[in-house]
């Protein structure tokens, strides 16, 4: 659904995002996993068309997105986002933030509104603003709004990061499942090896701007491509 093919960027002669190909599965969450700094999201940046790469071309559905040649707006390639700041518009109520992008009949779109609410178990606060929200119940907000539209592919950078182990766990799982069962192409950004462990369909392993490794958490929890990589799991229990 999405590839990226040799992809290179620098910033000030120094190269972030490296010669990076990856290619991203309809109905699979792929986890993006890498330390700080390692150029995680500059990658999802270039995949939704937000920052250009210098070198290397973007797929979606087959079809070439950027290149060389040309360059399709973010907007025009069929590609939910939901990045590290994930500003929700500040005089729209939450019902409305979420169903921004939808189109159609208004009673359908009502219904798509409530049950991604439900979703991230935002539905209580329909009608309120985001400044009346906590950090968290603004992330889930912002998070239901990237799912509403059913994109074909979904960017997101650290969209659980700001929950609580508690409420992490259940959003998570419920709208992973979700974008499961509509078939969706998910990328899905983290620094936790954890996270990523338990989540991922594929884990792409990233390291100063290259990725090291690509497969199944359990491949690469038990065949690590070097000692850096088994290091990184380590922790993971
Ligand atoms: P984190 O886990 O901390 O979010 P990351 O893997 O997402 O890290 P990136 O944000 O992709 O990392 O940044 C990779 C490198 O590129 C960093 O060293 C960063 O300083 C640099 N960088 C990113 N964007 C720019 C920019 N617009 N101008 C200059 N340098 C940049
Ligand atoms: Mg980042």
């Amino acid at each position: 659904q999405l590839e990226l093919r040799q992809i290179s960027r620098s910033f000030d002669r120094r190269r972030v995002v490296d010669e990076l190909s990856l290619t991203l599965n309809a109905g699979e969450v792929t986890c993006l996993l890498g330390p700080s700094g390692c150029g995680k999201s500059t990658t999802l940046r270039i995949a939704a068309g937000v920052d250009q790469q210098d070198a290397g071309a973007v797929y979606v559905a087959g079809g070439c997105v950027s290149d060389a040649t040309h360059h399709l707006p973010p907007e025009k390639r069929g590609i939910g986002l939901m990045f590290q700041d994930f500003a929700l518009f500040p005089h729209l109520d939450v019902a409305q933030n979420v169903g921004f992008g939808l189109t159609g009949d208004k009673n359908v779109k009502a219904a798509r509104v409530r049950r991604m609410l439900e979703r991230v178990g935002m539905q209580k606060f329909a009608s309120a603003y985001p400044h009346q929200l906590s950090g968290g119940e603004q992330q889930r907000v912002a998070l239901a709004r990237a799912l509403a539209p059913s994109p074909k592919v979904l960017l997101m950078d650290e969209p659980f990061s700001g929950l609580d182990n508690r409420l992490r766990d259940a959003v998570r799982d419920s709208t992973l499942d979700m974008l499961r069962e509509e078939g969706t192409a998910v990328l899905l950004v983290t620094h936790e090896p954890e996270e990523a462990m338990r989540m991922a369909d594929q884990i792409a392993l990233m390291r100063r701007g290259r990725i090291v490794q690509v497969g199944a958490p359990y491949n690469i929890y038990h065949a690590p491509v070097d000692r850096k990589a088994a290091e990184f799991f380590s922790d993971v229990n």
